[in-house]
């Protein structure tokens, strides 16, 4: 864009790179749909793919419809709920399929009323989903996990010291949503513009979204679709550390809000903090969030900057980050940093953080300070599954 030298459209590498993404994060994929009876799980599966199913036994297409409709849209997990298919028919597809839900392993309700869950799939791998309530109104934000892990190392983050165990499949996304909507008793699904209480997604738990790509946008297109969960693509968002051939296509495909962690204004400290970026640069992270197809003044990307005692925190960072993000429609979320057993950070004192918001607010931009909630029950981002990790399996 505005520098010679790095072509930044260049479509061929950004092509290439984006197929090597998707085939090395296809070696992560969770295990397949069928329970060890033969029975075959049917929350995940796009449209497309439950109309197979469905033709594979008999049915006609039009069964796909009303199947949506009762896992999606009434949040069924029984076939005999089901009472606009005739009983022979719930009997036939019982035999042949289920509607699960992760099992819980834990729930913690914190005294500020966030909700954490530790989620344990089919073959022992867990996660951790966390739903946190606005403070005022009926509503909330539920932080979904898209790996159990995270290839990436991110020195302040704890997921980042754990190794990547696998991918979530799109069931195991959707189904965190769902089995939380289950502990609030949201279903059917609110339609148009009724409130919700699980008004939001952000993904924001363990993993790096978009190396998990073709997962997560399967799971936020059923979560999307209109006969089902009818989430607005407008109350999903998804964050990542920059990983730039695959945010066009987030942008293009899902239209989805995009958080983006930047954390340093400098590519040596952010090599460092979010080691990704020596791969894909501050600059043209930067150009990649300009050109992302959803961003506009009505719905502003968000620029994550977890604020770390004399490491990022500095006027002069204030300064260079406002510089970088003139012009685009941004704000910033300043991110207390929440420290983990034998993490190498602190937070940044209290005038340090207002100083820093100060200054990134004369220029124009939004910047909240994240509220830290949930913090009785460790519910916070980057601390997720340590806790639970500890305690005994029974
Ligand atoms: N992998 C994605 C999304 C998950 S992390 C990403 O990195 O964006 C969600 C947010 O929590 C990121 O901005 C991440 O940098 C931040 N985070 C991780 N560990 C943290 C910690 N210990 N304290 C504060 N924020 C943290
Ligand atoms: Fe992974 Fe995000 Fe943590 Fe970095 S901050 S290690 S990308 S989960």
């Amino acid at each position: 864009m505005q520098d010679a030298g790095l072509d930044l459209t260049a479509p061929d590498l950004t092509a290439s790179e984006r197929e090597r993404i998707l085939a090395k994060s296809a070696l992560f994929d969770p295990p397949g749909i069928a329970l060890p009876d033969g029975r075959r799980d049917l929350v995940g599966l796009s449209r497309e793919e439950l109309a197979a199913e469905m033709a594979v036994i008999g049915e006609k297409p039009f069964r796909a419809k009303q199947l949506w409709h009762w896992i999606y849209h009434q949040g069924a997990t029984e076939f005999s709920r089901m009472n606009s298919i005739a009983k022979p028919l719930q009997v036939k597809l019982a035999e042949r399929f289920v509607i699960q839900r992760p099992e819980i392993a834990t729930q913690q309700t914190s005294t500020d009323d966030t909700r954490k869950f530790l989620f344990r799939f089919r073959d022992g791998q867990e996660a951790e989903t966390v739903y946190i309530p606005d403070r005022v109104e009926d509503r909330g934000a539920v932080c979904i996990s898209s790996q159990v892990g995270c290839t990436l190392s991110c020195r302040f983050c704890h997921t980042g010291t754990q190794k990547l165990a696998r991918n979530l499949g799109a069931a195991e996304i959707v189904g965190q949503f769902m089995a939380a909507r289950d502990s609030y008793g949201e279903w059917p699904s609110p339609k148009g513009d009724t409130p919700r209480l699980l008004s939001t997604i952000v993904l924001m738990g363990m993993g790096e979204p978009l190396y998990n790509y073709a997962n997560v946008a399967k799971a936020m297109r059923i979560v999307m679709d209109g006969e089902g969960i009818a989430l607005s693509r407008r109350r999903i968002t998804l964050s990542t550390s920059g990983v730039v051939p695959m945010m066009d296509r987030a942008g293009d495909e899902l239209g989805v809000n995009l958080a983006v962690s930047l954390h340093a204004v400098r590519d040596d400290l952010r090599d460092e903090l979010v080691p990704l970026n020596r791969k894909y640069p501050i600059k043209e992270l930067l150009a990649a969030c300009r050109r992302y197809p959803a961003a506009s003044n009505a719905r502003r990307i968000t620029f994550e900057y977890v604020m770390l005692k004399g490491i990022n925190d500095t006027e002069a960072d204030a300064r260079e980050l406002v510089r970088l993000i003139a012009g685009m429609p941004a704000k910033v979320n300043l991110i207390p940093f929440n420290p983990w057993p034998g993490s190498a950070y602190e937070t940044s004192t209290k005038p340090a953080i207002d100083k820093f918001a100060r200054i990134v607010m004369d220029a124009g931009f939004a910047s909240p300070v994240r509220d830290p909630r949930g913090q009785d029950i460790l519910a916070a981002c980057g601390q997720l599954r340590t806790e639970s990790r500890r305690e005994p399996r029974l």
